[in-house]
Formats: structure tokens, sequence, C-alpha cells
């Protein structure tokens, strides 16, 4: 197992909440960015040493702004530099006023086999608020586009936890996504990042956050509803029905090598190695038109102990938990008492050498696994 990411940072305009790198109306540096990336997926050929990439996720920015032409030219560099014959899964994300069915049928002839469309909510206030480009009959007509182009594996996103957000709008937000029924589904609360233009409203005390308890409901009516619904969550923010987890994504989760191509994307080796490209594009393309791959790139190593940290941090996201005779012996002694302590207190439920935190604990899981980092 081992995947490509590979990052698009252009996006139309900025959503009020994000902090993702991006850069708005730089379209005239589309072509450069391109030639970029081809040089990079050259420079990393031998990256994987034997193991063949078997999943690509598209993401950004919004990679749906991209003509399905360049797409599928992407595509084909990733096939041949990385010799890779055999795909089981390619997911492109996609902005819901961008779809067209040409672009789906494009997307499609380039391999794209599962979408993850970005609806965030169905209320057209709340979208606006956001400053998501989409209306919420725009996100409904994209989905039913995407099926009647026969795409059968679609990821929605909703966002949860913001001011304003009754629970009566957040249960109608879950049932008009399970009434479109799609196969997977990712909810994230809305958090205050720093630099984003919400970070801004609420410096200036023009946005207060919902209290804890409020959003610590919407999680678990999320989860209600969405087991009701036949959905299985696999992971604190995704829930997908039986057999359509999100192959890519977790071989962040199980720590397996993955490559991230392009202007601020991360890097895995498997072991011990992470890597990160530097976020900017106009730095990403000069630095790899000049063949000085050194200056694009940050290298850390971890140590040991980041090491265990992160083992329980991404084991502990998962609902399946983690299992203790991965973790290394004498660290796990180490962290022995605290865990009896969870254990005791039912934050973490320890079955034979797995442990896992319950799903009525799933909100707090953050503050749960902090206990056990060394
Ligand atoms: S949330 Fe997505 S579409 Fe919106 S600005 Fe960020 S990267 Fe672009």
């Amino acid at each position: 197992m081992a995947g490509i990411y590979l990052h698009l940072p252009f996006c139309s305009s900025f959503c009020l909440y994000c902090d993702f790198y991006s850069e708005v109306n730089e379209s005239t540096l589309r072509r450069g960015y391109l030639d970029a990336l081809k040089a990079e997926i050259s420079e990393r050929a031998n990256y994987f040493a034997g193991v063949l990439p078997d999943t690509i996720y598209m993401g950004g920015g919004t990679p749906s702004l991209f003509d399905p032409e360049e797409i599928a030219e992407l595509a084909d560099l990733l096939r041949d530099g990385f010799k890779i014959t055999h795909l089981r899964e390619f997911t492109l994300e996609a902005n819901p006023d961008d779809i067209t069915p040409q672009k789906l049928e494009g997307w499609r002839r380039a391999g794209v086999d599962r979408l993850s469309i970005g609806v965030q909510s169905f209320f057209d206030d709340h979208l606006a608020w956001m400053r998501r480009r989409h209306s919420s009959s725009q996100a409904i007509n994209a989905f039913k586009m995407a099926r009647k182009a026969d795409y059968n594996n679609i990821s929605l996103d909703l966002i949860f936890g913001f001011e304003g957000l009754s629970e009566e709008q957040w249960r109608h937000n879950i049932e008009q996504l399970t009434a479109l029924s799609p196969e997977h589904i990712s909810c994230y609360q809305m958090s205050i990042e720093p630099g984003s233009e919400l970070a801004l409203l609420a410096d200036a005390g023009r946005y207060k956050e919902p209290s804890e308890e409020i959003c610590a409901d919407q999680y678990s009516i999320l989860q209600k509803l969405l087991e009701d619904a036949g959905y299985r969550q696999y992971e604190i923010s995704n829930f997908a029905r039986p057999g359509r987890e999100a192959l890519h994504n977790a071989s962040y989760w199980e720590r397996v090598p993955y490559l991230g191509l392009g202007a601020s994307a991360h890097s895995f080796d498997g072991r011990r190695c992470r890597y990160r490209n530097i976020a900017d594009i106009k730095s990403y393309i000069a630095a790899m038109g000049a063949n000085d791959f050194a200056q694009i790139r940050k290298e850390e190593i971890l140590s040991d102990d980041d090491i265990f940290n992160e083992q329980i941090m991404l084991g502990l996201r998962k609902v399946s938990g983690l299992s203790l005779s991965s973790l290394e012996s004498s660290r796990l002694a180490k962290i022995k008492p605290v865990l009896n302590h969870l254990t005791n207190t039912g934050e973490i439920i320890s079955e034979g050498d797995i442990i896992r935190i319950p799903a009525e604990r799933m909100f707090v899981s953050d503050g749960i696994m902090q206990q056990l980092f060394l």
C-alpha cells in the first residue's frame, strides 16, 4: 500500500474559514505550475523504492478548476512516472459550482473513480456567510450529475459547530445529505484557523464560537443519524457505507508511505522521515525550473518518541483503534499507568491487544490522546 497526493493550490476565492495554502486569481500561473509538477514527478520517480502506489488523491485548493485535459495529463504522468499498474482508488476534490457533465466525463476518462465534493451546508445563508461559491441546489444538482455520469463512489463534506447553526438546521443538513445517499461522508467542526478571515472576524468580536456543549451535541446527533442511515463511523470525522472507507486517507492513519507533490504538499516515507514542500507557487515553479530541489523541500526526521506519539495519535483516530503490540515496549511501559487510568474511567476501551476510544468519547479524543503522549 502506498499513495500519491497531488496538490493543486488554486481557488476562485477564499472561503471564510480556510487556512490551506492556495492562491486566488493566479490562473496565469497554472501552466507553469503543471510544468513544475511534471519536473517533480520525474525527480521523485524512485521515491517508493519497489512499492507500487495504488491510490491517487488530487486535492487543493480546487482541483475541479482545472480542465479535464490537464487532470488527464497529470494522471498519465503519474502512471508512467511511478509505473502504476493497478489503482485501487483515484479521488478528485470538486466544488459543486465547477461540476458539469463535460468535466465529469473528462475526469472519468482520466481515471478518476471517486469524487470528494465540498457541500458544507444545505442552507444558502450559511454558504454565503462561509464565502462558498455554490448554493444548496447547485450542490444537490452536482451530486445528481455525478451519479448520472456513473460515479458510484462519492464523498460529501459537511461543517458543524459554527455560530448560528441551530440543532434543527444541523439535523436538516444531515437528513439532506443522507437522502442523497453518498458512499462516504466527512464532517468537520468549524475552527478558527490563524490567518483565515474567520480569525479576523473573531478578533474583531464579530464571530463567537458556539460552546463546547453545543458542538458535542451536534457531533453526537451526527453519529446517531448517520448510524441510523446505515453509515459506519471509522474515524473521528469520517463515515462510510460498509466497504467504502477512503483508501487513500487510510494510508495517513496507517503510517504507510505516501508522496505529496506540489506546493505545500507533505510526504512520509513510512518509517521516520516526513517532508514538506514550500508553500509558495512562484518559488515552487522557479525552483523546479532550475532543478533546485533542495529549495522546495524540508525534511523532518522523527525521533523514537515522535514515532510513538504519532502511532498513538493516528491509531486512536480510528474507531478500530490501535494494536498495543505495534508500540515499542519500553515506551508502552511508560504510559501504562495513564492508560490503566483512562481504561478505568471509560475514556479508553481495552480489548486484548487493541485499545480504542469509545464512540461517545470521540468528540474529546484529542484530549484523551494527549494524555498518552511522551
Ligand atoms: S476551503 Fe477549499 S475552496 Fe475554499 S478557499 Fe480553502 S481550499 Fe479553496
